[in-house]
């Protein structure tokens, strides 16, 4: 793969940094990321030219790589701070780890599928980006490493995971897209051991989160 990052790639991430602003993504923190991880090789090489465009793509096994309006909304509405132990289910292509861990998170993800977790995780080795990555099922989380400071889900949930809700610091924030075909993006506060918040944010629409793993 063509690790290259060059000056026109550049180029075109300032491009979707500004089109991010027009549709409301206003964290500094989340825009400047975007604008250094290299979306591109995070895609299949044929679709190179596309890698800017604030559209979803499909990666390996029947997967997608989430549009870059999307990360950065999630991203947002963790109110990342920097330091943060992060959960993320889903890792797909890794760019939105990459984004987190671009922030200066502690990142944590968890994939099901073998032959997304192997590449995933080789090449945000290969390019620098720092994360502890797992091959497991989502909904079990990760509990010899929480509770954490923030979870976010990138897959469309069929409920909110009770195992989830029970990873979370109190004061800590969840992500999660919840629905069937579409989905309602919710944010989740732990306010006590046994108080929760929620928040419906708007619509979107996910890969299906699926129980148990692929090798
Ligand atoms: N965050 C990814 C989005 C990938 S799409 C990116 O930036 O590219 C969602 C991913 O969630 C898919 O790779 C899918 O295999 C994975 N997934 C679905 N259900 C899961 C589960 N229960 N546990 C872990 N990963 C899951």
């Amino acid at each position: 793969m063509e690790m290259m990052d060059s000056f026109r790639h550049k180029g075109m991430r300032q491009r979707l940094v500004q089109e991010l602003i027009g549709k409301g993504i206003k964290d500094k923190h989340v825009l400047e990321a975007i604008g250094k991880v290299p979306r591109h090789l995070f895609l299949d090489s044929s679709f190179v030219s596309f890698a800017y465009q604030d559209k979803a793509f499909p990666i390996a096994a029947g997967q997608t790589i989430s549009q870059p309006y999307t990360v950065g909304l999630q991203s947002q509405l963790l109110n990342v701070k920097q330091g943060d132990l992060i959960l993320e289910v889903g890792t797909g292509s890794g760019y939105q780890a990459a984004v987190l861990i671009q922030m200066g998170v502690k990142l944590f993800s968890i994939e099901r599928q073998k032959e997304l977790y192997v590449r995933s995780n080789n090449l945000l080795k290969q390019i620098g980006y720092r994360g502890r990555f797992f091959l497991g099922d989502g909904y079990e989380g990760l509990p010899s490493f929480a509770p954490f400071d923030k979870i976010i889900v990138t897959a469309g949930a069929p409920f909110i995971p009770e195992k989830l809700l029970l990873q979370m610091k109190i004061g800590g924030i969840m992500v999660i897209p919840v629905g069937d075909k579409q989905q309602t993006m919710m944010r989740i506060k732990r306010l006590t051991e046994d108080d929760f918040e929620q928040e419906q944010v708007g619509q979107c629409a996910f890969v299906p989160m699926l129980k148990g793993t692929v090798n």
